[in-house]
């Protein structure tokens, strides 16, 4: 994933004659946290596991990015994304750097009791280095509200009253409206401004989903209220699909109730690996990265892809897709309605005030519709593709930031 994050950064580089030192400057991460977390099992066993926090860049502000509990976290894939949360937060406009990190651990095997103390041995691993103006993790892949909520708990032990330490945390406790379906919003109102310019609806469009976690139950559930046909969705226990549409609320209790989609009676059963090449305009991975490869390219039939998840598209893929005349919207920007959403729970917390939800869907909206128009502004002027595009418009923000705060020798040939 490290390698290939790089090669989406260097190929915009390269349009932008960037020199190998201006390269260097941009890509190296700040700080990489790696920390041993020891604690109980519920049975007295020691049990041990990986922590990490990679830290970008906090050239635009504090650093900002997903907290991720899987057995595939390690330091290649967390400086992969945190790189990546640095050219979002820039493409999206919000006043953060970028950062990322999680727990090498399958919190399936684990109980309540357990992931709620290693979750705090993390947060007492790393709370130097984050806090409400260094660096502020969020939910992603496996975490939850009620994680960050812990995790504000036990840093505020540390460093007393400190809510905007974490973002994603419950309504109840210092959370934002709308931030839980914000990623998922967010995508759905990509797709529109996506089909606006090609002067269709979303209501005449079909979509297969790969993932049905927090973005991609909340993406199905905001395309199918403005018109858009669900026809399949996959996740990692099985696939259900409807030509005439899935019934997306009944697919959320189910799925909340079983933890998969697999069995839901509203439609008939496939094989989940076959959603990203089903018959639909849209695709949206909305899962785990690296899914879209070399090997399954040619066959995808939607024309238009939204990346959801962040990483699921491999160069070759891309390379692939542009051949073949489908419309990649890139990671950075399809999925920015997260960290958008956060900046607010973020700017609710310092301010010590509640916006309320219609306030946070029309900010979301505007912030979301001017980063389309920005990017699409920038591929035409330099007649190249959406992510390129993107990535060209985050180094030249994040290069004048750099520029404009800290004017060192190499900082002229930064892009203007
Ligand atoms: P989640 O844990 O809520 O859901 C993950 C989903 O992926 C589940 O439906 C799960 O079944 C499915 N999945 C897991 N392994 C799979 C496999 N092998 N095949 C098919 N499906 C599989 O996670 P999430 O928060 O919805 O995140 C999904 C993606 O979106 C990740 O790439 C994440 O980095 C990205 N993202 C999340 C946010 C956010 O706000 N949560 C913001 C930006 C990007």
């Amino acid at each position: 994933m490290l390698e290939e994050s790089r090669a989406y950064f260097r190929h915009a580089a390269n349009v932008l004659g960037l020199s190998d030192r201006v390269r260097d400057i941009l890509l190296c991460p700040l700080r990489i946290v790696k920390v041993g977390l020891v604690t109980e099992s519920d049975e007295g066993k020691l049990i041990k596991h990986t922590g990490y926090r990679v830290q970008h860049s906090r050239v635009r502000g504090p650093m900002k990015g997903g907290l991720r509990y899987h057995p595939s976290v390690d330091e290649d894939e967390a400086t992969a994304l945190a790189n990546l949360m640095t050219w979002k937060t820039a493409v999206v406009g919000v006043p953060y750097g970028g950062a990322k990190g999680g727990i090498n651990c399958d919190p399936s095997d684990l109980s309540e009791r357990e992931l709620n103390e290693i979750t705090r041995t993390f947060v007492g691993q790393i709370k130097e280095v984050i806090g409400p103006t260094i660096d502020i993790p969020a939910p992603d892949v496996n975490t939850n509200a009620k994680i960050m909520g812990w995790i504000m708990d036990e840093y505020s032990k540390y460093q007393g009253f400190s809510p905007g330490v974490v973002t994603g945390k419950p309504l109840h406790l210092f959370g934002s409206e709308g931030r839980e379906e914000a990623t998922g919003r967010g995508v759905t109102i990509v797709l529109e401004e996506m089909l606006r310019r090609q002067n269709k609806s979303i209501s005449e469009v079909t979509v297969a989903l790969q993932g049905f976690g927090n973005v991609g139950s909340h993406a199905a559930r905001t395309m199918a209220e403005v018109g858009a046909k669900i026809v399949a969705v996959g996740d990692h226990a099985g696939g259900v699909c409807n030509k005439e549409g899935l019934d997306v609320d009944q697919l959320a209790a189910w799925t909340a109730q079983r933890g998969s989609v697999a069995g839901f009676p509203g439609g008939d059963a496939f094989n989940s690996d076959d959603v990203l090449t089903w018959d639909a305009d849209v695709l949206v991975p909305a899962a785990l990265g690296d899914v879209l490869t070399k090997d399954n390219a040619e066959d995808v039939r939607a024309s238009i892809i939204i990346e959801a998840a962040n990483s699921p598209t491999m160069p070759e893929a891309d390379e692939t897709f542009r051949r073949r005349g489908i419309l990649v919207v890139p990671d950075i920007l399809a999925n920015a309605g997260g960290v958008t959403v956060s900046y607010f729970e973020w700017a609710q917390n310092i301010q010590q005030f509640q916006w309320e939800l219609g306030r946070i869907r029309h900010e979301l909206s505007s912030h979301m519709r001017k980063a389309c128009e920005s990017v699409a502004a920038v591929a035409k002027q330099r007649d190249v593709d959406l992510r390129t595009a993107a990535f060209i418009l985050a180094i030249q923000r994040v290069g004048e930031a750099a520029l404009s705060r800290r004017p060192y020798a190499e900082a002229r040939d930064l892009p203007r």
